[in-house]
């Protein structure tokens, strides 16, 4: 039987568990519970490179650190840009080169290592095969699906790289739940009857993050009401302190000061350099978690380091449990500072909070606990026997809930989760399930989403905190009745910040708008739905009309984003500069043909990039920049012998529109597949054909109606005038007399100077929307 599973994808460490009749983590290849989020890309040859995952990448961690990538947790779904990366960066947190991606966009990330380039989401993946694998190699099953936890915080961007990671990995993904609300169904709380309703605070403290999360919890259901932390406060800065005092009790003990002792560690090889603080630090975090049990510990480094005359220095030191908890004084301060600005956000006060629930490794230390319990009063913290495994244990709990087949509670046998009875040994399910079962997790939407209109306005879509999933509706109206083109904009709001989650483009075939002509402006619906993994879809149509619509995920970072952002560069740099009339039709109907060749280039569910419609699309994108550039309109050239042809093909001689449909078949193809160049070569030569003197009649008729077109609204009088001279020449034509064109010569003059004036007007490309 193919199995579910439950997976804590940690910053620093991550387990699986699975529930059978009870809950089990699950060992993993080396024998632990837990996996270190840590992977090694070892170059080869010839065959691809090879990846170690888990305590060994660790100890590569050592040799390698350049090739060795720990925490991408912190990378996921991030934008290159962000502070958060640059901040890695900076404070060289990260030891392999960041870059943006070279096929991403200028915003998306890549990791160096091994020689090559990788996502976050290929690293992540890494992690998630080996968990996949090594559960599968204990459970003697396939595991198809797993239950994936994400932190409370995590945004949009960051939800859907974790899933391309769980599809790279060949795992689907039965939810992305919320790691406090994992935490939670760890503990039990969510089995609270309705009628008592309770306030929970999750602590997690882990190795490198304070996530703090505030619930509600009655009958089953879970709401995340608030959440707060510290993303860069976690056991890694307590070994941190640790090493500190271990290098300044060593300087003391050997009558040296601390600058100098850390000289003679910068003045080591970097490989024995780096050997040294892995050991120091290892030796260190035992130091510490031996301190959660013992009253002291003492931490060692023997041999490894060598003073200026090569005599051997010993890296050696005590602490007590006293000693670090006067250590871990700022960050108790600044750990009970986050938790009241928590609460007071909250309108929370401690005597408010039923259950306090810690989690996360770093929620053992002794001085941690006493601390809360002074806070929040002994009895509502709740310890958990094993804090670093609690989220994987709740995702299993709500896998095994939510997976289509499960074992019975009673007799462990196979049966459905729509068996009321147990089919082996009738054990009631049904009541079971309701009466212990998580039968309603609340998802609620993690933020607010915006969407931008005019005039950089924001309009709220969904708030936070609505039930999911949810889908949204709004009726915009375009800024303009011709417009072609809408550039919608989605906007988050994350810790008071506003973020980008992305962008859905839609063009509009004025040809296909089947809508009565009327003095309104065009409306569109746009639909925001959220699933319950808080993912975002978009949707937009314009009401009434079949065709124009467009859908989509948001673009991620991927190749499609840069293209797109290419393509808001053009149409802003148009508009910056002001395009004649000819110029931006050409621009408009080449943005049309990107937007829809772009939709087709990323797979919505891996993620996967089509790379050769990725370089078609770019291909046409430089094209569309220098076409505009050059304020060439071959399009709108395209349109003109058209109409034409459609209009006025019974005065040209059938050889002549032969060869005029011949002209606009070439421009057309090469346009579409050649260089810039040949295109404008297929231009002149359609230009060439056009001059033939036998159209000269052709071109007025067609001059005078796209004039009359121009300027009906404005100048009613004068479009009729234009249409009369033309009817002239048109009744002459049917009766197969001599053309007359006396009236058409008359109005010549001015049908020119209104199609100049009209051809050398300035165009605004509308893309916006309005409420
Ligand atoms: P987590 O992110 O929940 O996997 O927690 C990992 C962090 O917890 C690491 O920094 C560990 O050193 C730390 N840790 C694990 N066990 C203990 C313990 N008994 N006492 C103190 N810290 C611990």
């Amino acid at each position: 039987m193919k199995k579910s599973i439950g997976i804590d994808l940690g910053t620093t460490n991550s387990a699986a568990a699975i529930k059978k009749v009870r809950v089990e983590v699950l060992k993993n290849a080396e024998g632990d519970f837990i996996t270190p989020s840590c992977v090694t890309v070892r170059k080869r040859l010839i065959r691809k490179p090879e990846f170690i995952v888990g305590r060994h990448a660790l100890e590569w961690l050592r040799q390698e650190p350049e090739n060795t990538i720990t925490a991408v947790k912190r990378l996921i779904g991030r934008n290159f840009h962000d502070p958060e990366v640059q901040e890695l960066i900076k404070n060289g947190r990260f030891r392999c080169p960041l870059s943006p991606y070279s096929s991403g966009s200028q915003n998306s990330l890549a990791i160096a290592a091994g020689g090559r380039e990788f996502s976050p989401e290929e690293i992540s993946a890494q992690i998630l095969i080996k968990i996949k694998a090594d559960a599968e190699r204990i459970l003697g099953d396939e595991v198809e699906t797993a239950v994936i936890t994400v932190p409370a915080y995590f945004n949009d961007k960051q939800k859907h790289a974790t899933r391309t990671a769980a599809a790279l990995a060949g795992l689907k993904v039965s939810r992305l739940l919320s790691e406090p609300t994992a935490a939670a169904i760890s503990f039990g709380v969510d089995q609270i009857s309705s009628d008592e309703g309770k306030t929970v605070l999750v602590f997690d403290f882990g190795g490198g993050t304070l996530d703090l999360s505030l619930l509600a919890i009655s009958g089953g259901q879970i709401i995340e009401m608030a959440k707060g932390g510290d993303m860069w406060l976690g056991g890694e800065d307590i070994d941190n302190l640790i090493i500190s005092h271990a290098l300044r009790e060593t300087a003391a003990k050997e009558g040296m000061d601390d600058v100098r002792l850390r000289a003679l560690l910068g003045r080591l090889e970097p490989s024995q350099r780096n050997r040294l603080l892995a050991e120091l630090k290892t030796a260190a975090e035992k130091a510490k978690i031996a301190l959660s049990d013992s009253p002291e510990a003492c931490i060692a480094v023997l041999g490894l380091l060598t003073d200026e005359d090569g005599d051997p220095i010993h890296i050696e030191a005590e602490l007590s449990q006293e000693q670090l908890e006067e250590m871990l004084a700022p960050l108790l301060t600044t750990m009970l500072r986050l938790l009241r600005n928590l609460l007071a956000e909250a309108y929370f006060s401690p005597d408010l909070i039923d259950h306090v629930l810690l989690v996360g490794g770093s929620s053992r230390i002794p001085c941690v606990i006493k601390t809360l319990r002074q806070e929040f009063g002994a009895d509502k913290v709740l310890l958990h026997e094993r804090p670093m495994l609690a989220v994987a244990e709740g995702a299993a709990i709500l896998s095994h809930r939510l997976a289509d087949t499960l074992e019975c509670p009673s007799c462990g046998g196979e049966t459905s989760q729509h068996n009321a009875n147990c089919p082996h040994c009738q054990f009631n399910l049904a009541t079971y399930t309701t009466k212990h079962g998580l039968v309603d997790i609340v998802h609620a939407a993690a933020h607010d989403y915006f969407i931008r209109l005019e005039n950089d306005q924001r309009f709220l879509l969904v708030k936070k905190n609505s039930v999911l999933p949810c889908s949204s509706t709004e009726i915009f109206q375009l800024v303009d009745a011709e417009q072609e083109l809408v550039h919608m904009q989605f906007y988050n709001v994350v810790n008071n910040k506003e973020e980008r989650i992305g962008d859905l483009w839609l063009g509009i075939d004025r040809d296909s708008t089947t809508a009565p002509q009327t003095e309104e402006l065009p409306r569109l619906a746009v639909t925001l739905n959220i699933d319950e993994n808080n993912l975002v879809s978009v949707q937009a149509a314009l009401v009434g009309q079949l065709k124009g619509k467009v859908e989509g995920t948001l673009s991620r970072g991927k190749a499609d984003e840069r293209l797109f952002l290419r393509l808001e560069q053009i149409i802003n740099e148009a508009d910056r500069k002001g395009c004649s009339t000819y110029t931006v039709a050409d621009l408009l109907c080449r943005a049309k043909g990107i937007i829809r060749a772009l939709h087709k280039v990323v797979d919505a569910q891996t993620g996967e990039v089509d790379g050769a419609a990725c370089r078609r699309v770019e291909e046409k994108i430089n094209k569309a920049v220098r076409i505009s550039e050059a304020e060439e309109a071959p399009l709108t050239q395209i349109y003109y012998a058209e109409s034409m042809l459609a209009d006025y093909g019974m005065l040209i001689a059938p050889a002549l529109q032969e060869r005029i449909l011949r002209k606009i078949q070439q421009l057309r193809e090469t346009d579409e597949e050649g260089s810039y160049e040949e295109t404008m070569q297929a231009m002149d030569e359609l230009s060439n054909v056009l001059e033939n003197p036998g159209l000269e009649v052709v071109h007025a008729l067609t001059q005078i109606e796209n004039a009359c077109e121009i300027c009906h609204q404005t100048e009613p009088d004068k479009a009729k005038r234009f249409m009369r001279a033309a009817a002239e020449v048109l009744a002459s034509a049917e009766a197969g007399e001599e053309l007359r064109f006396e009236q058409v010569l008359a109005v010549m003059p001015e049908v020119e100077e209104v199609l100049d004036q009209h051809g050398r007007s300035i165009q605004k490309i509308h893309r916006d929307i309005r409420k």
